[in-house]
């Protein structure tokens, strides 16, 4: 029998470690699927519809820029997609589209894995594109107590802590707010592509390190390279960190559990995808 097609979908495509995540778990779990890339402009997304559904894909995982602009075209959405606002795995089944989001539930697994309760916390997420998004909003659906957020661009961290106004917060991305809130921040996360490799960006200051309790774990969502400035300084402040690999392992887990229908066993599953990510780091 023919294997079954799955994909993901973005532009740009061409280096999205999804292929090679999803098909090491394939491979290890002899599932009957193949896992390829396709890239789908802005735009584009009704036109990719109908070529799935004509190619026979069962499913395909969207990353940029289709994550929201592929709603319209979702049938049922899974809590999580429903609370981001945006969709990252999409499941052809009984002649419907059902779509979920992974990103939220990856990243908090692997705070969890670290021991790490989010409840009764206080979380301030630096960022508020779509990564930063979903997991401010993920710790706040999980019980944290205030979720601050700062951005760059404000009106984009006011729109999104609209969301839940009596647990978030926006704030101007400056060191002085950092400073300020670092003082009773007890899971620190950056959500930003400052730090991320091959962007020539990074934090200027990072005094707000110092600030925080000494209890505090320091996040990043990036994964490339995997321990960036802010997580190096972290750590020799003695600070807990989490890189932002395990959010791309489980977030992966999670769209192929979906995807196949297939209980995975998430250690097994993480370990053999790191091994194949270390090869290409
Ligand atoms: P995005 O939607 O484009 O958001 C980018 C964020 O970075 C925005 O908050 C933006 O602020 C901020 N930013 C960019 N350049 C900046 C600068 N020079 N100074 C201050 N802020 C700046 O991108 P995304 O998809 O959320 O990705 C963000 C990061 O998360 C990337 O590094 C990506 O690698 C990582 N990520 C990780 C995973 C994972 O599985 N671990 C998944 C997705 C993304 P403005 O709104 O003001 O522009």
């Amino acid at each position: 029998m023919q294997n079954k097609k799955l994909c993901v979908i973005g532009d740009p495509i061409e280096h999205s470690k999804s292929p090679i995540i999803h098909n090491t778990m394939i491979k290890a779990m002899n599932l009957p699927y193949v896992y390829d890339y396709n890239k789908v402009a802005a735009g584009d997304i009704k036109k990719w519809i109908e070529t799935a559904k004509r190619e026979n894909y069962v499913g395909f995982n969207a990353t940029m820029p289709h994550k929201v602009d592929i709603i319209p075209f979702v049938d049922v959405m899974d809590d999580e997609a429903k609370l981001y606002e945006a969709v990252n795995t999409v499941c052809f089944r009984d002649d419907k589209i059902y779509g979920f989001n992974t990103d939220g539930i990856g990243f908090l697994y692997s705070l969890l894995e670290k021991g790490v309760e989010v409840g009764e916390k206080t979380v301030t997420v630096i960022g508020a594109g779509g990564a930063a998004s979903a997991v401010a909003l993920k710790m706040v659906k999980e019980g944290a107590m205030k979720v601050n957020v700062l951005n760059r661009n404000i009106e984009k961290a006011e729109s999104l802590c609209a969301r839940f106004k009596d647990k978030m917060q926006a704030f101007a991305f400056t060191n002085q707010n950092l400073n300020l809130l670092a003082k009773d921040t007890d899971i620190l996360i950056n959500g930003t592509s400052l730090g991320m490799g091959g962007v020539d960006r990074d934090f200027e200051d990072l005094s707000f390190l110092s600030a925080l309790p000494k209890t505090a774990i320091v996040c990043d969502l990036i994964y490339y390279p995997e321990k960036t400035k802010l997580l190096s300084r972290a750590q020799e402040l003695n600070l807990n960190t989490l890189g932002g690999i395990g959010m791309l392992l489980y977030q992966g887990i999670y769209a192929l559990e979906y995807m196949t229908g297939t209980k995975l066993d998430f250690n097994k599953m993480a370990s053999l995808v790191k091994n194949e990510l270390a090869k290409l780091f």
